[in-house]
């Protein structure tokens, strides 16, 4: 028999061969009752080894679709010989599936959260997400969705903007920076799908597998997946309330030659922390001595609920250092996909390229309609009603924790934007204590996802404060209290 076997491949080879045998048998092609070679047979042909062929065999007799008679051989079982329930589906995925899934898994990163199944409460209440959808300006945004279509027709619904996006929407960003010190021309604005696009056309333009890319520790998850996803190779920053620390960056600068440093300067996610003002024009000194560009991700950067704005890292560059990326996500609505980048020089035009051969554009549509809804001033009105709301429950949660969490659970109250980082006492592990959270009714973003390093991050965990209502979050406080009493005193099943 001869069976195509890819050496090369992820896949192991008796996975191989079993699913070339099941494909076969559920095809019809290898009738009920063909005998299949004996295995020493098949071992010899194929060029594996026995043991390979037996572990093929025993996975299709455990799955009844054959079965083997003492001292005979193995044959193919009569039609239908497991229950419905149990019977695999009739499609087997080709190779190339079963590759991209062995890849995915054999990867460290994806295993390393295996969190046990348990019942799931009937009303859970969720630190996680973004904003509050309930305050999403649903109705305001019509309007001007309307007005779009009413006013421009067929123009809003071709593609439009190959160059970078909708003009004036870009222009209008423009203006938006400059209240943040960055003096962008428009021509330097590129509209992404989200910012989470900009980081992609930025590793995509910039970067190569086994690059390293210098990142806080924690930084943002999805980053870490996609410099994952790129092969990259990630180096953790240390990162205290100031913001990432500049001491041992230099360090870090000489020994590993990064390609990008990624940094989220304002109300970081997930620690919430911002860098200094003196930290932010070392950066730009040591990445211009380095000649490493920063990938600045300005991700919440607007919704500040204290203290003083700092320039952007952006605004401190003499000139093509810094890559600035914005989002409409986390101060309007994570469904616009509407994001943008600035940059300038050389690579701009690399980076407008990139994002043509991802996706064409950005919906011409939603950009024209976002435009219109800034331009009238309800954007800023809706800033400071969310910044107003965000405030209350940024406190409400600070208040809930000090009365509901016990006193070693560490938190540092952030200026603005979503998420509240806390670190649980001592050997409390985040990962243990989802499952019972989840028991309570209570989720959360467990710390080891923010890490270069999974481990680093297990005593720690990431609340979203922005989502739920003072109400719910007392609520939610509290379930999380009772989830943590029940890890520390070990009484759960
Ligand atoms: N950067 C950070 C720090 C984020 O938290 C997120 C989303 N949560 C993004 C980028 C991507 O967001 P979006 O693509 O919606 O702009």
């Amino acid at each position: 028999m001869r069976i195509p076997l890819d050496q090369q491949s992820p896949v192991p080879l008796y996975r191989q061969i079993e699913r070339y045998l099941r494909q076969s048998i559920l095809a019809g092609k290898l009738a009920a009752e063909t005998r299949l070679p004996a295995t020493r047979q098949l071992a010899q042909d194929l060029g594996v080894s026995r043991i390979t062929v037996n572990n093929a065999y025993a996975e299709l007799e455990s799955d009844g679709l054959i079965y083997t008679v003492e001292g005979s051989g193995a044959y193919v079982a009569p039609a239908n010989p497991l229950p419905a329930s149990n019977r695999e589906p009739a499609i087997v995925w080709p190779l190339w599936q079963l590759e991209a899934q062995a890849r995915a898994e054999s990867s460290p990163e994806t295993s390393s959260e295996r969190i046990p199944q348990r019942p799931r409460h009937p009303h859970p209440i969720a630190f996680t997400g973004v904003g509050d959808p309930r305050h999403f300006p649903v109705h305001d945004f019509y309007k001007a969705l309307k007005t779009v279509l009413h006013r421009d027709g067929i123009a809003a619904l071709v593609y439009g903007g190959f160059d970078g996006g909708y003009r004036p929407l870009r222009e209008t960003i423009t203006h938006m920076l400059a209240s943040q010190g960055i003096q962008a021309h428009p021509d330097q604005v590129l509209i992404t799908a989200g910012s989470q696009q900009a980081l992609a056309l930025v590793c995509q333009v910039l970067l190569k597998p086994g690059d390293v890319v210098l990142v806080e520790s924690p930084t943002y998850n999805v980053a870490l997946d996609l410099f994952r996803s790129l092969a990259l190779k990630i180096i953790g920053v240390p990162l205290d309330e100031n913001g990432l620390q500049i001491q041992g960056l230099e360090m870090l600068l000489q020994q590993h030659h990064p390609r990008l440093l990624y940094t989220i300067p304002n109300f970081q996610n997930p620690s919430g922390s911002c860098l200094s003002g003196i930290r932010r024009r070392q950066l730009i000194a040591l990445a211009d001595r380095y000649n490493v560009p920063i990938l600045e991700d300005d991700f919440a950067g607007d919704l500040r609920y204290d203290g003083r704005t700092q320039p952007a890292i952006k605004a401190l560059d003499p000139g093509g250092r810094a890559i600035y990326t914005g989002t409409f996500s986390k101060m309007l609505m994570p469904g616009l996909r509407v994001g943008f980048l600035v940059a300038e020089g050389p690579i701009f035009g690399r980076l407008v390229e990139a994002k043509r051969v991802n996706d064409l554009a950005t919906s011409n549509l939603i950009q024209r309609t976002l435009d219109e809804y800034v331009t009238i001033g309800r954007y800023q009105a809706h800033l400071r009603r969310s910044c107003r709301i965000y405030r209350q429950r940024r406190d409400a949660m600070l208040a809930a924790i000090r009365r509901y969490l016990p006193s070693d659970v560490h938190v540092n109250p952030p200026k603005g934007g979503l998420f509240l980082w806390l670190r649980l006492p001592e050997k409390v592990s985040s990962l243990a204590l989802l499952p019972l959270a989840a028991e309570e009714g209570v989720e959360y973003a467990p710390g080891s996802r923010f890490f270069p390093n999974p481990v680093d991050g297990e005593g720690f965990l990431r609340l979203n404060f922005a989502t739920q209502t003072p109400e719910e979050i007392e609520e939610g406080i509290r379930r999380l209290g009772m989830a943590l009493r029940r890890l520390i005193t070990g009484s759960h099943g």
